[in-house]
């Protein structure tokens, strides 16, 4: 018989390009293991709503249901836990005598945290822990520079790093996988014991977004091949209604039911096969953002999530709750304001242009701590991705990696460029 080994996935909820169902196959029978982490469907008790919304929670199960059954489908399984995963996987690796444990790394001080106490917890009881680098296109061992001293700015770690770097290749998906015996597999848990209420999907939302690596393949293959709208992305990318403006692809990148680098993959297909101009380019470009943001979180650990970020600046903004409430279910008279706050909280969704300019409203005009509107987006967003939301937030506070020091956005004029003839609103209202 062959030793054990558990494979705990995370943000990583595919078969296709997931490295790590390449580790260790030669040597160990694998376990492969999820858990809903209770913090994660916590109350914060300041703002009374909890950190993971509705649409969110249902898109993760969904996703966790699928993987499964890929699993399944090779011969393997999923084991499913609740709990917190640094007391749940040394209990499960002395139950199986596993041998080693193998994740995929992540960068927010949170989830480092857990990885480091899980290394030390199962090193006391001799179980080895390994973990690999896969959420970015770039890989950490690639780049040009320390962690310590990745650029600041975003084009000058775009233009070195593109310089530098190469995609690595995509992993090849087994073809089967041994079978798993002698343990309670559990049971993946429905909203309700996750303690949150269900919402409804909106007829009005851009996309009705399902969990899962098919559904990931599927948008991807509608937006690029099916509809061919990647030739024209540059121009359309700041729209506001519908499924056409943008990838819509968030969702699975910030779960991991699809990689960047099989984006990236696909990308160069359809330069070779159809179009290469700049809307081509401009979707790795914007990958390229969320790799940058990926490192910046890794660099600056905790202050990403601090008021005054990665500055030492004192900020003019207030803990004020009626104006903040008011942001967040779209009341505050403003009406594109309440539009985009609308479509966020009915749908789980909201294009970028809308969010910078409802982040830029509540922290430059309402004056209210930037750090609750980044907790509602956290809540509320069905592509919450710790990296890129924090830091997108800070970068408008200016308390980020922006070199002009934030961004305001004037409310007027953003409408009259982006919705001249009120659609969005009307359609939001
Ligand atoms: C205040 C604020 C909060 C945000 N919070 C999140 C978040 O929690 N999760 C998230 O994935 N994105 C976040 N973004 C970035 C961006 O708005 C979304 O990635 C994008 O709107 C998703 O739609 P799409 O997939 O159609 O994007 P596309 O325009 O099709 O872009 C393709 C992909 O590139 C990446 N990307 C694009 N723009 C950015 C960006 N500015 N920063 C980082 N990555 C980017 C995303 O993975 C996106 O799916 C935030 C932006 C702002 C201004």
């Amino acid at each position: 018989m062959r030793p054990k080994a558990l494979i705990w996935f995370r943000n990583d909820l595919r078969i296709q390009d997931n490295e790590l169902l390449t580790k260790g196959l030669d040597q160990f029978d694998i376990y492969p293991l999820f858990i809903f982490d209770d913090r994660q469907f916590e109350k914060l008790p300041q703002l009374g709503f909890t950190k993971t919304g509705s649409f969110k929670a249902q898109f993760l199960i969904e996703s966790v249901e699928e993987l499964k059954s890929s699993l399944q489908s090779l011969g393997s399984d999923l084991i499913v836990r609740k709990g917190l995963p640094e007391s749940i996987i040394p209990e499960l690796a002395k139950e199986l005598k596993a041998k080693k444990v193998f994740t995929s790394k992540e960068v927010t001080t949170d989830e480092v945290s857990i990885e480091d106490h899980l290394e030390d917890s199962l090193f006391k009881i001799g179980v080895d822990f390994e973990t690999c680098w896969q959420s970015t296109l770039f890989h950490e061992e690639d780049v040009p520079w320390p962690i310590k001293q990745v650029p600041e700015v975003f084009t000058q770690f775009r233009k070195e790093a593109e310089k530098a770097v190469e995609v690595r290749p995509l992993f090849d998906t087994p073809k089967e996988l041994n079978t798993i015996e002698n343990i309670e597999l559990g049971l993946i848990p429905s909203l309700t014991e996750l303690g949150i209420t269900e919402q409804k999907f909106d007829k009005r939302s851009v996309v009705k977004f399902k969990g899962g690596e098919k559904a990931a393949w599927k948008r991807l293959k509608d937006y690029f091949w099916e509809k061919d709208l990647l030739k024209k992305y540059k121009s359309t990318r700041n729209g506001l209604i519908g499924a056409d403006y943008s990838s819509k692809l968030s969702p699975w990148l910030a779960i991991g039911a699809i990689s960047a680098k099989s984006v990236y993959y696909e990308i160069k297909k359809y330069e070779a096969e159809r179009t290469k101009n700049q809307s081509t380019y401009w979707l790795f470009f914007e990958l390229l953002w969320r790799d940058f943001f990926k490192f910046m979180a890794k660099k600056h650990g905790h202050k990403i999530f601090l008021q005054h970020g990665l500055s030492e600046l004192a900020i003019d903004q207030e803990n004020n709750q009626a104006k903040f409430d008011l942001w967040r279910k779209g009341e505050t008279q403003e009406p594109f304001i309440d539009a985009n706050m609308k479509e966020l909280a009915k749908s789980g969704f909201m294009s970028n242009r809308g969010r910078q300019i409802v982040a830029s409203y509540l922290m430059h005009n309402l004056k209210v701590n930037w750090t609750w509107g980044a907790a509602w987006f956290e809540h509320a967003l069905i592509d919450y991705d710790p990296a890129s939301n924090w830091l997108n937030w800070a970068y408008i506070a200016g308390v980020g990696n922006d070199p002009r020091n934030g961004r305001v956005f004037n409310v007027e004029s953003q409408q009259q460029r982006h919705d001249p003839k009120g659609e969005y609103i009307n359609l939001w209202s």
